[in-house]
């Protein structure tokens, strides 16, 4: 017999996990899942280590570890044919503030500002509330600089288009 309500939870589960972030430059999810051989190359060549095995053995981008410089080695430590051209764009992200940004409870931080080499986020003064972060997607490169070093792990990056701002 069907257990509902534990069917119920795994799909909650589903929906609510986001999806992996693969290596820059990869085509597809279903591209990369068929053709990586999980022999780890990339994660060895990765001087940033944020290149980890995630589930199923395949390589993933862990954010929290740090920033993609965009060095392109894992690109050239990889053998199989899972990248579109290195001058496209590496990645076509989301990235969000959410409401445990310090900020959004009336405390001063502009941590992430600071990490942000493209100067992708900026601070607007309001009236009577301490100033709050706002993104600029067409600036953002997608590097992830400012998600490891925001202390309340506020900012999330994820697969997908990025919208216009
Ligand atoms: S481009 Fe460089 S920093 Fe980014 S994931 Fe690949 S090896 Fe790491
Ligand atoms: S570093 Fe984090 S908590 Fe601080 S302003 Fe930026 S998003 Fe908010
Ligand atoms: S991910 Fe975007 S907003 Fe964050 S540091 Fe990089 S360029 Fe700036």
């Amino acid at each position: 017999m069907v257990d509902l309500s534990r069917r119920n939870f795994m799909q909650a589960k589903q929906v609510s996990t986001p999806p992996t972030i693969r290596l820059p430059w990869t085509v597809d999810e279903k591209v990369f899942t068929q053709g990586c051989s999980q022999c780890g190359d990339c994660i060895d060549a990765c001087e940033e280590n944020i290149i980890i095995k995630g589930d199923g053995g395949f390589p993933e981008i862990n954010f929290s570890a740090g920033e993609c410089t965009f060095c392109q080695q894992c690109v050239k430590a990889c053998k199989e044919p899972l990248f579109s051209p290195v001058d496209a764009e590496p990645w076509q992200l989301t990235i969000e503030i959410t409401g445990s940004c310090l900020a959004k409870s009336q405390v001063h931080c502009q941590v992430c500002q600071d990490s942000c080499e493209p100067e992708a986020i900026n601070f607007t003064y309001l009236h009577g509330s301490v100033p709050q972060p706002e993104i600029a997607l067409v600036d953002c490169t997608g590097c992830g600089a400012c998600v490891a070093i925001c202390p309340e792990s506020a900012i999330k990056l994820s697969t997908g288009l990025l919208a216009a701002n």
